[in-house]
């Protein structure tokens, strides 16, 4: 799987960061950064959680076959 992140939308809720510490980071005053943008399956329930709570919905996954989604 792939993140990816419409900064447009992000307005550094950190919602993202709480739900997946691992994955994003976001600045006191600023936007999302990622951290793992092809995290592994270990993250996804994690990542899922972020997308899915992000409250201007800034992020989605994109799921690539590749090895990561094993
Ligand atoms: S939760 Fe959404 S809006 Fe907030 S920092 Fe993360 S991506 Fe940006």
């Amino acid at each position: 799987m792939r993140i990816v992140v419409d900064l447009d939308l992000c307005q550094g809720h950190a919602v993202c960061q709480a739900e997946a510490p691992e994955v994003f980071t976001v600045p006191k005053r600023g936007k999302v950064e990622i951290l793992l943008d092809q995290p592994s399956g270990a993250h996804r329930a994690a990542v899922g959680d972020a997308v899915t709570y992000c409250p201007t919905r800034a992020l989605s996954i994109v799921d690539d076959s590749g090895p990561d989604d094993r």
